[in-house]
């Protein structure tokens, strides 16, 4: 699946929007991305998950993500690859391994987030892997907007969907608002775009 047709997904399900956005941080930027609204369609969540799977060069035995964002992207490539897929999650602002999830000694782990951008959250799941006895092998997203691979030093490949450079401004130093816009803050409006699953 190329670029394209993984970004018509997000269009269409109003995941990716374009224009002049107010992130939570405070900084303006062209697009604002809510993957939960893509992943909400099932068909089109597997059809992606299936594409991921097909680009994924490691053998993994097990898929991780952090809640909540990638909980859903980890099952459905769980699902694609035919591998037992979980979850980390926060209790008391530290990520951890609930639920009766465990790993076997050495179990090769692919941690998936659904949007790389710092990889923050991947990289707490990757010690939560290594502290319950997992290995991890690769990391995954649908969409990276890092800008490269922020695992690179550690010699984990990363493998996505789509990369997507998103501009982000101070408000003060912000080209849209210069030509006269005003950003809108996303999530205020319910998408109900494409319908059908
Ligand atoms: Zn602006």
């Amino acid at each position: 699946m190329q670029t394209d047709a993984v970004l018509d997904h997000f269009r269409k399900t109003g995941a990716m929007l374009e224009g002049h956005f107010e992130l939570s941080s405070g900084l303006h930027s062209d697009r604002y991305f809510q993957c939960a609204l893509v992943l909400s369609r099932p068909r089109r969540a597997e059809e992606l998950a299936r594409a991921f799977a097909e680009r994924l060069k490691t053998e993994v035995d097990v898929v991780v993500g952090p809640a909540m964002g990638a909980v859903v992207w980890a099952q459905e490539v769980g699902r694609a690859l035919d591998r037992r897929a979980m979850f980390t999650e926060r209790s008391g602002g530290e990520m951890t391994l609930r639920r009766g999830f465990g790993f076997e000694p050495g179990e090769r782990c692919l941690v998936v987030e659904d949007v790389l951008t710092t990889g923050g959250s991947a990289r707490e799941a990757i010690e939560v892997v290594r502290a319950h006895g997992g290995v991890p092998v690769a990391i995954g997203s649908m969409i990276n907007r890092s800008g490269g691979n922020p695992f690179e030093d550690e010699g984990l490949p990363l493998t996505c969907l789509a990369e997507v450079e998103v501009q982000v401004f101070e408000p003060a130093e912000c080209p849209l608002c210069s030509a006269g816009g005003a950003p809108v803050k996303p999530g205020s409006r319910t998408a109900l775009a494409g319908g059908g699953a």
